[in-house]
């Protein structure tokens, strides 16, 4: 199947172990195209300086670039308003700055805090630390063996106590896409406040906070095209404006005395710092490449290969997938599984040998692995430049690993 984005990626044409790459960790970062590269280079021979700070040319050009790169941000994910986009270094510190500066705000004593079991750990901990502090309590949304929430759990537990939801669009480990309208409205049906981290699902799905009626939105550019270090986190300018800031320092107040501070307005307030320029410039490049090619071929690109890939695996005995097994429209392309009998490890380091790059572990997602009773496990992910034929030779890879271990088969 000849792909024509492949020559966008200059990387995907490196060996290792002297074999051709093939990238299935796509869900941990994904690779980077000439245009958002050139963009970073571009900036920083053209471009950089200290933005809002200096009154000369330069610095009012690195300003432009950031100010740009946030608009189209806004626009990307159909936010009222530029300053409803604050960067972040990433999802992680997305989901920090909302625990510590919302969280710590509104809740009390026997609040809840209602999350998916397959959440990744940077959208439990920041609000296990704020529970804690608090006396809060989390409470979890558990999964059928198909990978998805059950209904009846999310109507029993999301109640009046309920002060925050935040689930994952779709998970980093089973591909899951989760009901996030649904779950959106259930969570101000009770007067809660919802929170989606898309960190999973804008690399491959469009994302529109105002249809959704989300409050709150994390992500990281990392996984989608930009660079590492630039993440967003949206949220409803009313309750952003409300909210008290999380970091602070430089370029986030108005007027400093020897006892006291006001901050400055929106986004300023939660960018405390020197921001990441040459990052937001390479996150608005992405955002330029995925609008080009459109959300529409990307789709349809995955749904091929996750149909293909889990067909090729469903044919191989050996083999334990978890979550979705079959259907490709209700999961996106994050495909786990184990070896029967074979540590992860041991399958990664096998594919590693034939230059396959797959993920093995917990995949920071600790109380799922609990949940679904396995100690770690392999993790394929695709993206739109992945082909059949590396999933051919992954499978003709995978079908070696119990071999070389002494299975008979
Ligand atoms: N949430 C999900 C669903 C993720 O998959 C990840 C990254 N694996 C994160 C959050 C955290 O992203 P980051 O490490 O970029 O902060």
């Amino acid at each position: 199947m000849y792909n024509q984005f492949r020559q966008d990626f200059p990387v995907l044409n490196s060996n290792f172990h002297d074999k051709q790459l093939i990238y299935l960790d796509n869900a941990a970062t994904s690779q980077k195209p000439s245009s958002v590269l050139q963009a970073v280079k571009e900036y920083y021979q053209k471009h950089n300086a200290n933005p809002y700070r200096g009154l000369y040319g330069l610095s009012v050009k690195a300003t432009d670039a950031y100010e740009s790169a946030r608009k189209l941000t806004a626009e990307f994910i159909h936010a009222d308003n530029p300053s409803e986009v604050i960067f972040t270094r990433n999802t992680t510190e997305a989901l920090n700055l909302l625990a510590y500066s919302y969280g710590r705000s509104v809740l009390k004593s026997g609040d809840e805090i209602v999350l998916s079991i397959s959440e990744h750990h940077s959208n439990i901990i920041p609000w296990q630390q704020v529970a804690k502090e608090k006396g809060a309590v989390l409470k979890y949304l558990y999964l059928s063996d198909d990978g998805r929430i059950i209904e009846e759990d999310l109507e029993k537990k999301i109640t009046e106590r309920t002060k925050i939801v935040s689930i994952a669009h779709v998970s980093n480990v089973l591909g899951t896409i989760h009901p996030i309208e649904k779950i959106i409205q259930k969570a101000h049906s009770v007067g809660a406040v919802a929170v989606v981290d898309t960190a999973q699902g804008i690399p491959h799905y469009p994302v529109d906070v105002q249809k959704l009626d989300v409050d709150f939105l994390a992500f990281s550019g990392h996984k989608m095209l930009a660079p590492m270090g630039i993440g967003v986190l949206y949220g409803k300018e009313k309750l952003l404006n409300a909210m008290p800031p999380f970091l602070t320092g430089g370029e986030m107040i108005e007027i400093v005395s020897e006892q006291d501070a006001t901050f400055a307005p929106l986004p300023h307030k939660f960018e405390a710092g020197t921001p990441n320029v040459g990052g937001a410039v390479g996150l608005a490049a992405a955002i330029e490449y995925i609008n080009h090619i459109g959300y529409e071929t990307i789709q349809n690109i995955e749904e091929e290969l996750t149909d293909y890939a889990l067909q090729e695996l469903n044919k191989l005995p050996e083999i334990t997938i978890y979550g979705d097994k079959v259907n490709c429209r209700k999961r996106c392309g994050v495909i786990s599984f184990n070896v029967n009998g074979v540590h992860p490890h041991d399958t990664a380091s096998i594919l590693d040998g034939d230059g396959i790059a797959v993920r093995a572990g917990h995949h920071c997602a600790q109380p799922l692995m609990k949940y679904l009773n396995v100690p770690a496990t392999c993790r394929i992910s695709f993206y739109f430049y992945n082909t059949k034929e590396e999933i051919n030779l992954f499978i003709q890879s995978l079908k070696k690993v119990r071999r070389l271990l002494g299975y008979g088969n």
